[in-house]
């Protein structure tokens, strides 16, 4: 292997990968059978990011920079002038497992660009994975990307040898892809996707029958949308991430602000800021939708269709409905508790496994960990001192800001350097 050429491709093929940041999460439980190389059972993979959200665990690379096609919003489009290079098959090969035996990383995310079309690029993406499973007996976490139109074959292999299969919408609206990615169709993302939810349903029921089935992509799939190089709103990124949710069974739609990269009249010029801070809110919607219960209508609507950057989606609705307030802590079902600003799930489940035992008061709440700031505003508890004065949505927002700080600083960190010792990132 020529170290230099393969460290030169290396950087080029990492930093172009950089962009994509659904290679996050797992959960995928592939055990170590005969004695092979790396576990992703029990421990699962280890979640480190940087401070923006990027996944650094994973030897996160494209298979090549090289695309036929000419997407504005993306790096690696034909026509931007920058440097390219491509890996074979068996160097990927060989970098994850030399990677993997120094403890550099805990698995594989391999994207692409296109070169020549769809299903040739697919098939070296699934070589790459079939011969870490078979050749390197690798029992480590991969997550490919999927090709948009790739045939149904290939992604029907795909999921024998990956944990977890990607395609990403890139675009939220239509129109916006038109735009953007004229030479993209939608159907073209749809199918894989379809494709991927159809074999892990036909698995999984199959597993039913007959134990040796394999299981199709343990991790399930998982996709991405480019935040702010169109106009869409917030609504209309939350209806099209619930529709793939729904209709796809994704386990997460990741949300990546857009970094401008070249001069277009049709994209955000140079020098436009990141929109790091809404895509937190983004993030944040998304969990209130899947696990506390509220419906996006609720959250975004005709009057409200972008989320307020200020303050947190949940504390914004609270001021918008003060007359759902204060909660009591003591008597109110679970699903009121999970709308006071400042109590999260696990928040709740205590509440209501503590106040079995006692009436809950201002001091319960605080060991509980709930963030008293916020929360105090919004409830009642057995606690005299707790004081429900009628104070307007505006009046409340100012004490809570006057008495909050934000991490987010707008910051883009970049993706980690496997060359550098002092890295720019910070990992939880
Ligand atoms: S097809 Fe993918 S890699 Fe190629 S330009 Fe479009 S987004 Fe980039």
């Amino acid at each position: 292997m020529n170290f230099e050429r393969i460290k030169e491709k290396l950087n080029i093929l990492a930093d172009a990968a950089k962009y994509d940041v659904s290679c996050s999460s797992s959960g995928s439980k592939r055990a170590n059978k005969n004695k092979g190389l790396g576990d992703s059972s029990g421990m699962g993979i280890c979640h480190t990011y940087t401070e923006d959200g990027r996944c650094v665990s994973l030897l996160k690379i494209l298979l090549t920079n090289h695309c036929i096609f000419d997407c504005a919003y993306c790096v690696t489009r034909k026509s931007n002038d920058v440097k390219r290079a491509a890996f074979k098959v068996q160097e990927v090969v060989n970098l994850t497992i030399n990677f993997y035996r120094r403890n550099y990383i805990e698995g594989l995310f391999l994207s692409s660009g296109i070169f020549k079309n769809a299903d040739y690029t697919m098939e070296r993406l699934v070589l790459v994975a079939k011969k870490l499973r078979l050749e390197e007996n690798f029992n480590g976490y991969i997550h490919l990307k999927s090709i948009p139109g790739a045939s149904d074959e290939l992604m029907r292999e795909a999921g024998l040898y990956a944990d977890r299969l990607s395609v990403n919408i890139e675009i939220p609206t239509e129109q916006g892809l038109k735009l953007l990615a004229p030479d993209k169709k939608r159907e073209d993302f749809i199918k894989p996707m379809r494709k991927v939810k159809n074999e892990i349903i036909q698995y999984k029921s199959e597993k039913k029958l007959i134990k040796s089935t394999p299981i199709y992509a343990p991790a399930g799939q998982s996709t991405q949308m480019i935040i702010g190089a169109t106009g869409e709103t917030d609504a209309q990124i939350m209806y099209t991430s619930a529709y793939f949710y729904k209709e796809f069974q994704m386990k997460r739609v990741y949300y990546s602000g857009y970094i401008p990269i070249s001069h277009d009249e049709r994209l955000p010029s140079i020098g436009t800021d990141v929109p790091m801070l809404r895509e937190n809110r983004l993030y944040q919607t998304d969990w209130l939708l899947r696990f506390y219960g509220f419906s996006i209508q609720e959250l975004l609507n005709k009057e409200h269709p972008n989320l307020e950057t200020d303050i947190d989606p949940k504390l914004s609705w609270a001021l918008r409905n003060l007359q759902h307030f204060p909660v009591d802590v003591n008597y109110a079902d679970r699903r009121l508790l999970a709308r006071i600003p400042g109590v999260g799930m696990r928040s709740v489940d205590k509440i209501i496994n503590a106040r079995r035992y006692r009436k809950l008061g201002w001091e319960h709440l605080k060991a509980i960990g709930i963030s008293m700031n916020r929360a105090q505003y919004f409830l009642v508890c057995a606690s005299s001192q707790f004081e429900t004065k009628d104070r307007t949505a505006a009046q409340l927002k100012s004490l809570i800001m006057g008495t909050s700080s934000s991490k987010w600083r707008g910051a883009y960190s970049s993706q980690l350097n496997l060359f550098e010792s002092n890295a720019n990132v910070t990992v939880s």
